[in-house]
Order: structure tokens, then C-alpha cells, then sequence
């Protein structure tokens, strides 16, 4: 009788820095278990072994930057039964999406002695500006218990269950006290989507929104919030620069009320 087979996983890099796929290394307790389950067939950041062919889950860390990138995912996602996306550069851009506004030509400028040798796309897009994406997972990185789920849930068959509530939700039910409320801390919080288990409320520090917004932010009244602590406008389009700039309820133009 002949072995059953197991579905073929790859992990692929597109622009980023690499911290999703070593969230997925970070499962030290779980990889020999994972490992036994799927035929890890495409992980350069963990072997150079590859094997080529029809995948059955693909992972996607990084932004689309280069011409390059977008002919790539195409036959990534032609290749794939299912894609997911991992992590903020793969789901928005990252924060190399800072481009998108300020204009990609100074910052080659500033960077390289020869910016004419380097190909590049005037923004930093998410995958599925690019392909169709089966599943979306926030953060910066990703969370491993959230990383786990997924895969758990493909080879079950089932859609993942990840939250869509807001960090604050995570601090409620940790006993954790508002630090915006409390000190006057900025804080992402309230728009921002769980998944990193409220960890720097629990810190005494605000939240820079790692796992973007969080499902129906209402960015307008934060803003007005952080505006009446004393938060100029240049300062709050900071914070909602940061990892997420791309994500269409965040980025400069989330700052823009409350003065
Ligand atoms: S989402 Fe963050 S941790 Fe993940 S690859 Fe991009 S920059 Fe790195
Ligand atoms: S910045 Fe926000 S989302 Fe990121 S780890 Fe801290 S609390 Fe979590």
C-alpha cells in the first residue's frame, strides 16, 4: 500500500526582511510535528533542497518592488492550489511602502551610488494588488500562534480563525490598564488588530499597529484623540507611517482630523 501523500508547502520571499519566515523557524515545539505533516518542498530560508512542480500551500512574505516581483508571483500563484500571505510587507506593502507617497527616486538616490542599475516599481504593493490571495495574516512579523492556525487549518480544510477585534479587546481581557487613558501614551491600539496579545500595553507603551487595522477602524476619532493629547499633525501621520503605511485605513491620510 502506498504511503499517503502529503500536501507540498513552499515559503516564498518577495521584499522583505525576512522576520515572518523566521516566525515559522520560531515554532521549534511544533516543526518535527509540521514537518511529518506536509513535504516542506520550498524553503530557502530554511534549506537550499528544492523541488519544483504543483505546490499545495504557498506562503508569501514580501512586498511586489520590482518588475521582477510581479512576472515572479504570477507563476507562484500559477503553480499554487492555495496562497496565503504573511505578514505586513505581503499583505500592504510593508514599511518600504513609504515610497508609495514620497516618491521612489530620492530614496534611490539617497541609498546607491548607481541608482540607474536598479530595476525597481515606483511602490511597494501587497500581493493581492497583484493575484488573487486565498488568506491574508497580519503583523509584523506574524504571529507563530497565528502562523500555526493557518497551516493547521489548511490541512484540515477549514478557513483559519484569526481575530479581527482591536488591541484594545487584548488588553480588556488581560487585566492590562489603558495606557492612553491612564498616562495620555499614544496608542494604535484601539484600530489596530490583535495579535501579538496586547504586548506593549502590557509594557506600559503604546501601540504602533504592527498588525494593521483591525476590522471598521475608527481612525477619525483616534486621531482626534491623539490630536486633543497634544499630538501635532506632522507626529500623528508618523505613527500611522510606520508598518502598515500602504493599508487603506491607515498612512498619512489617517491623521487628518481632530485639529
Ligand atoms: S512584515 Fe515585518 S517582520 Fe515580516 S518580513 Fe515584513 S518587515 Fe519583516
Ligand atoms: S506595537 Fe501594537 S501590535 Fe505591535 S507588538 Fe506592540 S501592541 Fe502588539
Amino acid at each position: 500500500m502506498s504511503a499517503r501523500r502529503r500536501p507540498r508547502l513552499a515559503v516564498w520571499k518577495f521584499s522583505s526582511c525576512d522576520g515572518c519566515q523566521l516566525s515559522l523557524l520560531d515554532c521549534e515545539d511544533e516543526l518535527l510535528a509540521l514537518a511529518g505533516q506536509v513535504e516542506i518542498a520550498y524553503f530557502q530560508e530554511a534549506t537550499s533542497a528544492t523541488a519544483g512542480g504543483r505546490y499545495d500551500l504557498s506562503l508569501v512574505e514580501g512586498s511586489v518592488t520590482t518588475p521582477g516581483d510581479a512576472e515572479r508571483i504570477r507563476k507562484i500563484r500559477a503553480a499554487s492550489r492555495r496562497l496565503v500571505t504573511i505578514g505586513a510587507c505581503a499583505t500592504s506593502g510593508g514599511i518600504q511602502a513609504l515610497r508609495n507617497s514620497a516618491g521612489v527616486e530620492g530614496f534611490l538616490e539617497a541609498v546607491y551610488a548607481h541608482p540607474e542599475y536598479v530595476a525597481t516599481l515606483a511602490t511597494s504593493t501587497g500581493i493581492a494588488d497583484h493575484v488573487p490571495v486565498d488568506f491574508e495574516l497580519r503583523g509584523c512579523p506574524v504571529d507563530r500562534h497565528q502562523l500555526l492556525e493557518v497551516i493547521s487549518a489548511f490541512l484540515a480544510g477549514r478557513r483559519p480563525v484569526v481575530p479581527t477585534h482591536s488591541v484594545c479587546v487584548d488588553c480588556k481581557l488581560a487585566g492590562t490598564v489603558c495606557v492612553m487613558v491612564a498616562r495620555g501614551t499614544p496608542c494604535l491600539g484601539p484600530v489596530t488588530q490583535a495579535g501579538c496579545g496586547a504586548l506593549c500595553p502590557a509594557h506600559a507603551r503604546g501601540c504602533y499597529g504592527c498588525f494593521g487595522p483591525a476590522e471598521t477602524p475608527n481612525t477619525a476619532a483616534l486621531a482626534g484623540r491623539l490630536a486633543a493629547l497634544g499630538m501635532p499633525r506632522p507626529a500623528r501621520e508618523r505613527v500611522f507611517s510606520t508598518f502598515n503605511v500602504n493599508a487603506p485605513a491607515f498612512g498619512p491620510a489617517a491623521a487628518g482630523t481632530g485639529e
